[in-house]
């Protein structure tokens, strides 16, 4: 099936479970340029990738898209992104919060970032434990050119995605909790992938993050 059908057949899914706004991430890492631009000619403009390089090629290639860095992102690159991307998912650290923010500033533009958490504690993944995240909350405060929107996870790969509700279920309580601590502003949840988007849906997701079942054939 072609991508653009892939890409419709995932809005149609999503329609089917909810009346809410579920913004779609097309996730281009490992697309080829070809099907990114069918969906680009049919108007999607909303990209992501997980490497500083390939997305900022891509943006050369793809004017007028807005592309999400979902990947983690090492403090020394933080200075060719500033300004390019909609929004950043993965902001983990407190050195990576005072460079986007050093960088930002010199450049006099607002940075929006979700925080990552790693609710499922595994070992290879990138976040803070939820435990640490209201006092990267409140540290965060501080920062003028840092717009935090939400929070963001990746649940651990299984075969039967029920195992990993709970993830979605936790992320979607800190985000509770936090908003009733005042931070009334981290409206959104960037939370599954091709494998569980939908349960991450039914779990309170406002942004997933798609790749292999929009860009496999
Ligand atoms: C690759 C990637 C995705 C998309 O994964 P698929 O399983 O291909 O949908 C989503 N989020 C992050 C952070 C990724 O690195």
């Amino acid at each position: 099936m072609s991508v653009l059908t892939n890409y419709y057949n995932v809005e149609n899914k999503i329609k089917k479970i909810t009346q809410r706004n579920i913004q779609i991430v097309a996730v281009s890492k490992y697309a080829k340029d070809s099907d990114v631009n069918s969906l680009y000619q049919s108007g999607i403009r909303i990209f992501g990738e997980n490497r500083v390089e390939n997305a900022l090629n891509k943006q050369a290639t793809f004017p007028d898209s807005h592309w999400h860095m979902i990947g983690s992102l090492q403090t020394r690159k933080v200075k060719d992104i500033i300004g390019k991307f909609k929004l950043i998912h993965s902001l983990d650290r407190e050195n990576l919060a005072q460079e986007i923010e050093k960088r930002s500033e010199q450049k006099e533009v607002i940075t929006n970032c979700l925080v990552q958490v790693n609710i499922s504690k595994e070992e290879s993944k990138s976040g803070l434990h939820k435990e640490e995240v209201l006092d990267f909350m409140k540290y965060l405060e501080d920062f003028k050119w840092i717009n935090v929107k939400g929070l963001m996870t990746m649940a651990p790969f299984t075969d039967n995605p029920e195992e990993v509700r709970y993830v979605f279920k936790d992320l979607a309580n800190l985000q509770r909790e936090l908003i009733n601590k005042g931070f009334a502003n981290i409206t959104e949840l960037s939370m599954g992938m091709s494998n569980d988007y939908l349960m991450a849906i039914e779990e309170g997701a406002t942004i997933v993050r798609i790749g292999s079942e929009i860009f496999s054939n």
